[in-house]
């Protein structure tokens, strides 16, 4: 049998953190310059997104940076029609999670398509950049 407890509600809380990103920071300065670049270890070719200082395959911290081609194809999307408190201000949006020709799954919005226009194996292509708030991002286009 299920027992009700009793409770009280809280306030709302905002979480805030501070995200180091010394050795990682290239890849915002290549989004603003419009260059999607993830990072590829010298040692072993593993290429990794998010960019990594140390290979995760073999540890090794000889990495290069690498633009993707970043062409693909929708492998799942989800329509967010109720957004979370810091999306409030925006419409709803859809995320997609691509398979890159380059290897690579990337989890990212898609924008210049209709909600009903986004489908499974829909071709699509990674673009970096500002937002119109001017900050560094990335997000797919339609191909
Ligand atoms: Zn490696």
């Amino acid at each position: 049998m299920w027992k009700s407890w009793p409770s009280i509600k809280s306030k709302p809380v905002t979480m805030e953190f501070e995200i180091p990103t010394n050795r990682t920071h290239k890849f915002w300065d290549y989004l603003e310059a419009g260059e999607f670049r993830t990072t590829r270890c010298n040692s072993c070719g593993t290429l990794t997104f998010p960019p990594v200082a140390d290979c995760v395959n073999c540890t090794d911290s000889d990495i290069e940076w690498v633009e993707l081609d970043g062409r693909g194809e929708v492998a799942a999307f989800t329509h967010v029609i109720v957004r979370p408190t810091s999306f409030q201000e925006r419409p709803p949006y859809t995320i997609v999670i691509a398979d890159l020709t380059d290897g690579l799954k990337i989890l990212a919005w898609i924008e210049g398509s209709e909600m009903t226009e986004v489908e499974v194996g829909m071709k699509v292509q990674l673009k970096a950049g500002k937002t119109v708030d001017g900050e560094p991002s990335y997000w797919f286009v339609p191909e």
